[in-house]
């Protein structure tokens, strides 16, 4: 039976800062023949709304509102992958009014059939409980600052290791202890740790992860 016929497939992608989910997802969403949706974006689209018109993050209705205002076309800003765009992401995905203004959009999205790969911190705990494929990303946080320097150095943006390596820590140390859907695995997750793994590596290990999640459903 085609797949567009079946419920439709997720796979859920969770984890810290810069641990290489995004990059995971989209190999995993070809490889299936599935949507990718990275839910970090609709954070940082948030974040980026509210910094235009010198909002503050930490403040929940302000916050709230802009993530109800956000559409296609700011998830596709450049300015999106900044990392003080990135700061103030994790301040505006700590409230739960702002979770909740986005959840329904990322549940529709990964609903609709053949299903989707969606990245993020809370898919497999709070956003697709029921995905059907769970996988946690981790690695230690000097080798997520290194990965995220060569992607700056690739893209033209100087940075400091030992500054990028701070912000990192910070902002994992934000989205670990916030009350509303904290950054975890959840219980039936596989957990990768890529601290030593290259990509290919680690997309091997995902789908052998998967296909066997599959088989056994
Ligand atoms: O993944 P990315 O770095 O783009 O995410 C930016 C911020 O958005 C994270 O630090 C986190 O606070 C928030 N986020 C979240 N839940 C998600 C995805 C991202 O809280 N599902």
């Amino acid at each position: 039976m085609p797949r567009g016929e079946r419920a439709p497939l997720v796979i859920a992608i969770d984890g810290p800062a810069a641990v290489g989910k995004g990059t995971l997802a989209r190999r995993l969403a070809d490889h299936y023949d599935l949507r990718h949706l990275d839910t970090g974006a609709l954070y940082r689209a948030t974040a980026i709304r509210l910094l235009r018109v010198n909002g503050d993050p930490s403040q929940e209705a302000a916050a709230e509102a802009a993530a109800r205002n956000i559409g296609d076309v700011d998830l596709h800003d450049p300015a999106l992958r900044g990392e003080e765009v990135g700061q103030a992401a994790s301040v505006v995905a700590a409230h739960g009014a702002v979770r909740r203004a986005l959840l329904d959009y990322q549940r529709a999205f990964a609903a609709e059939p053949p299903g989707a790969v969606l990245d993020g911190r809370d898919i497999g705990t709070v956003v697709c409980p029921d995905a059907q494929v769970k996988i946690y990303l981790e690695a230690t946080p000097e080798v997520r600052a290194r990965r995220r320097l060569c992607e700056l150095r690739s893209r033209g943006v100087e940075s400091i290791e030992s500054r990028v390596l701070e912000e990192i820590i910070a902002r994992d140390a934000r989205d670990r202890r916030r009350s509303a859907a904290p950054l975890k695995p959840a219980a039936d997750a596989s957990r990768i740790d890529t601290s030593a793994l290259g990509p290919d590596e680690v997309f091997e290990r995902a789908v052998a992860t998967a296909d066997s999640r599959l088989s056994s459903s």
